[in-house]
């Protein structure tokens, strides 16, 4: 059941090794099959060394398993969340890379202060309100995902444009129109959160021109966007 996707979320997990974002076990990337309802998500625990596209979990949107012979990852149920709440995507990743997530520890929103952010992040990227005590003890993973969904709704973001957040004192969760998308926009978070931490203690007040802003994110992403081949295969890399 649902092989190629068990495919490309177990190589989406393991991606996010390479790229450096994820130690231990400390993340989980997942996909959803819109037509049917289910989503493929990492087993729970498993090292990824041994891990094969068949130990994928299979949940439907209920969070309850289908398939698998593990556990699902303790996230799913923030997963779950975020793929009804916002319509258009179809891959999430959560990891605790170190910059991104010395800004949810921070509880600050990471500023959009170069053409990086700006390339693939809209806004600022928003850190979520605090949890409250009772749904931290209660359903907590569920009240991650509530928490992600209620602050980009407070601020107006649209989650398409702005494709990642900030768990406040937790890590970051990204996502896109594909799960390899929400990887590579994982990877770009942590870039410009490094780069962010990095210019603010350099000059503490610098803030970006909103209309750099706005030339770099629709130069990629607006209806005239130039950016990479119209016609030709899309470039594997993004550039500058
Ligand atoms: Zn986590």
């Amino acid at each position: 059941m649902l092989g190629k996707l068990k495919e490309e979320v177990c190589e989406a997990n393991l991606a996010l090794v390479r790229h450096g974002l994820v130690v231990l076990t400390w993340g989980n990337a997942s996909a959803i099959d819109r037509e049917r309802g289910l989503v493929v998500i990492k087993p729970s625990g498993v090292s990824y060394d041994a891990m094969k596209p068949e130990d994928m979990v299979v949940v439907d949107l209920d969070g309850k398993v289908v398939e698998g012979r593990f556990r699902p990852s303790s996230d799913t149920a923030t997963h779950l969340v975020l793929y009804k709440a916002f319509p258009t995507i179809g891959g999430v990743v959560h990891t605790h890379s170190a910059y991104a997530t010395a800004w949810a520890q921070a509880a600050r929103a990471i500023p959009n202060l170069g053409t990086t952010h700006a390339d693939t992040f809209h806004t600022d990227v928003p850190v979520t309100d605090e949890i409250p005590d009772d749904r931290i003890r209660d359903a907590y993973e569920e009240a991650t995902g509530d928490t992600i969904v209620e602050t980009f709704r407070r601020l107006g973001i649209d989650p398409d444009e702005t494709p990642a957040a900030l768990a406040v004192h937790h890590g970051p969760f990204t996502w896109g129109r594909t799960v390899e998308k929400a990887v590579e926009h994982a990877v770009s978070l942590e870039a410009v959160a490094q780069m962010a931490a990095t210019s603010l203690a350099l000059n503490p007040t610098v803030r970006m021109n909103p209309a750099l802003v706005e030339k770099h994110y629709a130069r990629k992403h607006g209806p005239n966007a130039y950016y990479g081949q119209r016609d030709a295969v899309a470039p594997r890399s993004s550039g500058v």
